[in-house]
């Protein structure tokens, strides 16, 4: 699953409606206690949304953003599809790294 491990935090930060960090390995550190069986119902449902194809179901696909919109690409049929943004608010916490460029 070729993912950037923001994206998928931050999908999960919102999900769970938590705070948290990428650790040096690119772990997701999540505040709070959660059991692992609420991290794979939500990540079953970031899998269905932002990984899988609608067409055929691989999950060989791109996610690029465009235009303010997050694309979604199959490498296998080429069918694409957008897909819904992750609510803000966690997506400032998750690039403030990146502000000062
Ligand atoms: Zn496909």
């Amino acid at each position: 699953m070729h993912r950037q491990p923001e994206h998928v935090m931050t999908f999960l930060l919102a999900e769970m409606g938590t705070s948290g960090s990428l650790d040096g390995q690119q772990r997701i550190v999540v505040k709070g206690r959660f059991a692992p069986k609420n991290f794979e119902g939500i990540l079953r449902r970031y899998v269905n949304e932002y990984v899988i194809c609608n067409g055929c179901k691989s999950p060989d696909t791109i996610l690029s953003k465009e235009n303010r919109l997050f694309f979604l690409r199959c490498e296998k049929c080429g069918s694409g599809r957008s897909v819904a943004q992750i609510k803000a608010g966690f997506i400032a916490r998750v690039g403030r790294r990146k502000a000062g460029t």
